[in-house]
């Protein structure tokens, strides 16, 4: 792994490339994995927020969203492969998941939000497998069935859309409760989905 450290958080020098055969190596192992997609507002957050820090820094994939974030590690002569944002991580692997099978779960974004994202990918993606949705407000009773609801769904990778740090945050404290293989924490990606 390739990483690239800015003010004490470590990027993952990466191609779109590289980024989706490596979340296809996570689907075929054992464990769960987190990916990342911080942009620089939630960088500057990382680096003064050391729990926050923390957290990215255990990311199994971390990419900079934003060309802000390229920019900082070509200032400081680290410069990253290339951009690679949250939403164009999911795109491509959509995309790919119809040559190679993914089970998706998407979880976040306003009441019938997902579920309209869900409809959309179906027409969009051909191929393309969503086994569960479930909106991303909720309160923490409601934890233990969100959990269930998504192990019991049989996905590969979950979509986590509640906002960044929360679904950084909501990751990490469920990570081995969770049965999947990758968490991703994409922000407003399920309402660009939804559109
Ligand atoms: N969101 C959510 N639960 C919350 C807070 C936010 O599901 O408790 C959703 C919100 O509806 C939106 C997504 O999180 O679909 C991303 O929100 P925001 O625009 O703040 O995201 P970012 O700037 O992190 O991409």
């Amino acid at each position: 792994r390739k990483l690239v450290n800015i003010a004490g958080i470590n990027i993952d020098n990466i191609t779109m490339e590289q980024a989706v055969e490596r979340v296809y190596s996570f689907i075929d192992s054992g464990k769960n994995h987190s990916v990342y997609t911080p942009n620089a507002e939630i960088m500057m957050d990382g680096i003064t927020n050391k729990q926050l820090k923390e957290i990215l820094n255990s990311a199994d994939i971390l990419v900079a969203d934003g060309a802000g974030v390229v920019l900082a590690s070509k200032i400081l002569g680290k410069s990253v492969a290339e951009k690679v944002s949250g939403f164009d991580l999911a795109k491509n692997l959509l995309i790919a998941s119809s040559k190679r099978p993914i089970k998706f779960f998407l979880f976040g974004g306003k009441p019938g939000i997902p579920e309209r994202a869900h409809a959309n990918v179906i027409c969009d993606y051909p191929g393309a497998e969503i086994v569960g949705t479930r909106n991303g407000y909720f309160s923490q009773e409601d934890e233990s069935e969100i959990i269930n609801q998504i192990n019991n769904s049989g996905a590969d990778v979950l979509f986590v859309c509640l906002g960044a740090p929360k679904q950084e945050q909501w990751i990490h404290k469920h990570k081995e409760q969770l049965n999947v293989k990758v968490c991703m924490g994409l922000g407003g990606t399920i309402d660009i989905l939804a559109e």
